[in-house]
């Protein structure tokens, strides 16, 4: 008996006519001898590729699962070839996109934690996936499971593939510059808002006016910190200028309020009102200029010598 003519699985899923994935992994390939054999046969293959013996065994092994379902004449299939390897990934399925005409599920399996996890995942997919590979995709951590849906979607969002759904976050990584805790503040304000907006509101949080403003340019709702101080904007319009105690709920009250105008249609997403004129840094965020005049600094002038 032919293995084409042993498939259960294909021939139910024909009989009632469900899609089927028909994937290879790198570490599951079957047959260790054989695998060796063929590798070596195959070594010819892609031998200017990092890993081309185990690239061809993989496509190998994937035509010879489809002639199992192509014998039956069942072609309602999606196919995968995975691997630990973000190279190997890359290099596989842009080889069984050329060859094949199915559907494309992609992954990184084995990739670990999500710390590692995600950029072995993100590097691999999101170069297949800019390169208009790929039709599904599943993240894989050796962790909790929502996480690997979450990341999923937003490596789709980032790459402007699907809708996003939720709040957009844009922080800075903070420098020298920065005179509050905005660490703390990214975090409370993604643990609050994240869950209760449902809006592709974007929202800017930013450690000072240096590079603030020109970052916050296209968020609905933004902040620049100061010294210990934080200007709030909606599109662009200034609305309220709280010392860093307050900016957490001034800036959230502020969220809230815009996503009502917008569900309301007072407000449209993107839209910038004015545009973003940077704070005096001396002043109106305070930077310096209480110690200023509290003599607790000098105050420089450049070009004239004291
Ligand atoms: S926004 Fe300001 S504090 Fe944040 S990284 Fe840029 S320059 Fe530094």
């Amino acid at each position: 008996m032919s293995p084409a003519s042993r498939c259960p699985s294909g021939d139910a899923c024909k009989e009632r006519a469900i899609p089927i994935r028909i994937g290879v992994n790198e570490g599951s390939i079957i047959e260790r001898k054989d695998k060796l054999r063929r590798a070596e046969e195959l070594g010819k293959f892609f031998a200017d590729r990092k890993s081309g013996h185990m690239l061809a065994l993989m496509i190998a092994k994937l035509e010879e699962y489809l002639d199992i379902f192509d014998a039956r004449g069942f072609h309602d299939v999606a196919i995968s070839a995975k691997s630990m390897d973000a190279a190997m990934v890359i290099d596989v399925y842009t080889e069984i996109s050329q060859r094949f005409d199915y559907p494309l599920h992609l992954g990184v399996t084995h990739a670990g934690p999500r710390d590692t996890g995600a950029i072995r995942s993100i590097a691999a997919l999101s170069t297949l996936i800019a390169n208009g590979i790929g039709d599904t995709l599943r993240i894989s951590y050796a962790s909790d499971h929502l996480d690997e849906v979450k990341d999923g979607l937003e490596l789709l969002y980032c790459l402007g593939k699907r809708e996003r759904k939720g709040v957009e976050l844009i922080a800075c990584p903070t420098c020298g510059r920065i005179q509050v805790d905005l660490f703390t503040l990214v975090k409370e304000v993604e643990k609050k808002l994240m869950p209760e907006l449902v809006l592709p509101i974007k929202v800017a949080v930013m450690g000072c006016i240096v590079n603030g403003p020109g970052e916050a340019e296209g968020a609905d709702v933004a902040v620049f910190a100061g010294d210990r101080r934080g200007i709030i904007y909606v599109q662009g319009q200034k609305v309220a200028n709280v010392p860093e105690a307050e900016i957490l709920d001034r800036l959230l009250a502020e969220c809230r309020a815009f996503e009502a105008k917008v569900k309301a249609g007072e407000a449209k997403l993107g839209e910038k009102l004015v545009e973003i004129v940077p704070p005096d840094p001396i002043g109106e965020l305070g930077s310096g200029a209480d110690k200023i005049r509290a003599g607790l600094v000098e105050q420089v002038t450049i070009g004239k010598s004291s």
